[in-house]
């Protein structure tokens, strides 16, 4: 295998003076994740400084360094640590010859991307890379480029924002083939105000498109209107996705698969597919919709990415299932513990109201980052929580403080300060034939409810 980076072309590449010869085979930036044959870059943020960690990712392994001050180790001499990584991912684009995909949204980010990349490894005999876990700030998006091996056939990049202007300088740096927005919903409105303005900001992603380059927008959106619009001035092309039949790659028929997923009828530009979408829920056929609309543009076996849409089961913390002993039987629970926002409460919350079950339990913690309409927004989850058949809800946080108000008397539910005590609650409560859905933004803590519910099988 040829090297990922030679300390010849990383001081190219960043314009640094190299101290010795040394080769890489991987980049990271956090000492914990650096493994053997890395480069680390030595970053200064704001709370620590990447300097001082410089002995722990030699001591992992690390075969050289990025560094701003000199050490003894191999390394690079720049003057800022985060422009030579941005010049690093800058030079991995330019070099590899393959196709990129860049992949934001509001919601469905990192399960789009992670669908697209089984798509595309079924699909392609080269090598597929992709950014791992949500990698998609200024930081993440250059490093998962400065990570893309230079004979790879395609990348895939998850980009995300929440500031207007951010998008715009990472799709320069990604310069991808084919855009997605996944869906655009309120998430991070407190540094927008409106989601109108969130769609704008999203909308930025076109401005990298390569030429001859394909958009894949949300038909279903509300926002369609704005992103088409931003779309036409940089695409050669645009493909609509979405259950509307006016859509370009639309969902005609949809119907439950045994282990939760779904079987789908779709309709694609000349061409009817039928898959099954492993991972539950309508959201995610959306997901998959805006997979098949770039394999689509990619001119990649649609047929192919069908079949590897069905083994795409739910991610931990986004929709993964497991099935919990209790006695006399089991209970489901579905685990959505790493994001929420009230786009994705209410598909989810629609999804559980679909499920097998004697009774449905959903167990919520707070939205973040939803500015002044935070209020609103939590109290405006009694009617998915309705539609979802919600016998009893468990309510985490003081965030949930609006929602509580608002369901006195609407369904059973108690209201709880923090994950702990939840544990506690669910523990005493769950019995077979429940299915449990666990949802919150990822700092409310659910995801330790879902590890010790999980333990205890
Ligand atoms: P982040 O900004 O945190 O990286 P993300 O955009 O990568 O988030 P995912 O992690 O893919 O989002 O999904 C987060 C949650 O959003 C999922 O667990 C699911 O509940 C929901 N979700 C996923 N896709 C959609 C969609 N298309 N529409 C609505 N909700 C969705
Ligand atoms: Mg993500």
């Amino acid at each position: 295998m040829t090297d990922l980076w030679t300390s010849e072309e990383i001081a190219q590449a960043t314009g640094g003076v190299a101290s010795a010869p040394f080769a890489v085979s991987g980049v990271a930036f956090d000492s914990r994740e650096v493994t053997g044959g890395d480069l680390f870059v030595a970053m200064k943020g704001e709370a620590t400084d990447g300097h001082r960690f410089v002995d722990k990712a030699f001591g992992q392994g690390a075969a050289g360094a990025i560094v701003s001050q000199t050490i003894a180790q191999p390394h690079v001499l720049v003057p800022d640590s985060a422009a030579a990584l941005e010049a690093l991912g800058r030079t991995s684009r330019a070099r590899m010859q393959g196709k990129v995909v860049g992949v934001t949204g509001s919601v469905g980010k990192t399960g789009t991307k992670e669908a697209l990349f089984h798509a595309l490894d079924r699909v392609c005999p080269g090598e597929v890379h992709r950014s791992v876990k949500s990698y998609n700030n200024h930081v993440g998006v250059p490093l998962s480029l400065s990570r893309m091996p230079r004979e790879s056939a395609f990348g895939v990049f998850e980009m995300g924002m929440n500031h207007a202007g951010e998008l715009a300088a990472l799709t320069r740096q990604v310069r991808p083939h084919v855009a997605i927005v996944t869906a655009i919903a309120p998430a991070h409105i407190e540094f927008f105000g409106t989601e109108e303005k969130i769609a704008e900001a999203k909308a930025e992603i076109f401005e990298g498109l390569e030429p001859g380059g394909t958009a894949v927008i949300p038909y279903d959106s509300p926002h369609v209107a704005t992103l088409y619009a931003k779309a036409e001035k940089h695409a050669a092309r645009i493909l609509t996705f979405g259950f509307d039949p006016q859509a370009d790659v639309r969902a005609r028929e949809t119907v439950p698969a045994a282990g939760g997923g779904t079987l789908v009828t779709a309709a694609l530009p000349g061409v009817e597919l039928c898959f099954t979408v492993g991972a539950p829920g309508e959201h995610w056929v959306s997901n998959a919709l805006a997979v098949l609309a770039t394999v689509e543009a990619l001119g990649g076996d649609l047929a192919a990415a069908g079949l590897a849409l069905a083994e795409m089961p739910g991610l931990p913390g986004r929709g993964q299932r497991s099935v919990l002993p209790v006695e006399g039987g089991e209970a489901l629970l579905i685990d959505e513990s790493y994001n929420a926002n009230p786009l994705s409460m209410a598909a989810t919350l629609k999804q559980l109201g679909r499920e097998q079950a004697d009774r449905r339990i959903a167990v919520l913690g707070g939205m973040r980052e939803l500015g002044d309409r935070s209020r609103e927004l939590h109290a405006g989850l009694v009617e998915p929580l309705t539609a979802g058949q919600v016998d009893y809800a468990v309510l985490v946080g003081e965030e949930m403080d609006p929602l509580a108000q608002a369901l006195g008397g609407v369904m059973a539910f108690d209201h709880v300060p923090d994950a702990a005590r939840a544990i506690d609650l669910i523990r005493n409560e769950m019995r077979a034939g429940d299915a449990i859905l666990v949802k919150g933004s990822n700092g409310i803590g659910l995801s330790r409810l879902v590890a010790a519910l999980q333990e205890a099988k």
